[in-house]
């Protein structure tokens, strides 16, 4: 199918993608953009998801969806096949056959503003955000910190962000006294750990991310670091498809952009024993 002078094309809603999470702001080790499908191609249904998986394109082949944006990229590295005997193969070979292209907008959505730490922020009811690790443009950089419009316990926190973010196997994970006064919280969604020092240096109360590890977590807690909340990497992610929905929405009058509810975290159980 051909696009129309009015129909929006896939090359419209990556103009769109650019202007709102600039390619500058990606870190250099990052791939965004278009990975698969034909600049030219209509985008008039557009399913928006965290991880391209299998299941996701499946979705968007079933609701004849045009194109997939992700905040994850399919390749990462330098690939010399896209033959179909890897996922991420099969992947390209599924989406060319349904008629999807698939982009993503990874750390430079990340890094932009408003990005996917000023989402997650907006989830938990956390205002008035900066960024933990400001680029040169001050507004724009890894994780935020903000406050709470009233003080309240870590416990009830911990229980608010359990309510607000998306249900997971995963779960929520506190490490600190659920009786600690939390106002100043700090988040990055994804993985997180590079600003557990940041967070504390900052101010923060609780910093709220994920793919956090044993070691860097009782180092941080015994050294007197701020409360942690670790989340599933997903759920801290998927609130920003809401913003990335409004833009593209706002961008493209004329098409449908849908927000992906499949659950892509690993994770699929997660048994309590507590002590
Ligand atoms: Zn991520």
């Amino acid at each position: 199918m051909q696009a129309s002078l009015n129909t929006p094309t896939v090359a419209d809603a990556l103009g769109v993608i650019a202007d709102a999470y600039p390619g500058e702001l990606a870190e250099g080790w990052d791939a965004y953009g278009l990975m698969c499908g034909d600049p030219a191609a209509p985008a008039l249904r557009i399913l928006l998801a965290v991880d391209p998986v299998p299941a996701v394109v499946a979705q968007a082949a079933a609701g004849s969806y045009n194109m997939i944006v992700t905040h994850h990229p399919l390749f990462l590295s330098g690939v010399t096949s896209v033959a179909a005997d890897t996922v991420a193969g099969r992947t390209v070979h599924d989406l060319i056959r349904a008629g999807i292209a698939l982009a993503n907008a990874h750390t430079n959505a990340d890094n932009a503003f408003p990005g996917v730490s000023d989402a997650l922020a907006a989830a938990l009811g956390v205002h008035d955000c900066v960024p933990l690790s400001p680029l040169s443009d001050p507004k724009t950089g890894l994780g935020r910190i903000g406050s709470l419009a009233e003080p309240m316990s870590l416990g009830d926190f911990a229980n608010r962000v359990a309510a607000d973010l998306p249900g997971t196997a995963h779960g929520v994970r506190v490490a600190g006294d659920a009786s600690h006064r939390v106002v100043r919280v700090a988040v990055c969604g994804g993985s997180g750990d590079s600003l557990l020092s940041a967070a504390t240096a900052a101010g923060a109360d609780v910093y709220v991310t994920s793919d956090l590890k044993h070691h860097r977590i009782q180092d941080h807690v015994l050294a007197g670091g701020c409360a942690v909340i670790d989340v599933s990497h997903w759920a801290s992610e998927w609130p920003w498809l809401e913003d990335l929905a409004r833009v593209l929405r706002a961008g493209l009058p004329g098409a449908t952009v849908d927000v992906s509810r499949i659950v892509t975290d690993p994770w699929t159980a997660h048994l309590r024993s507590m002590p």
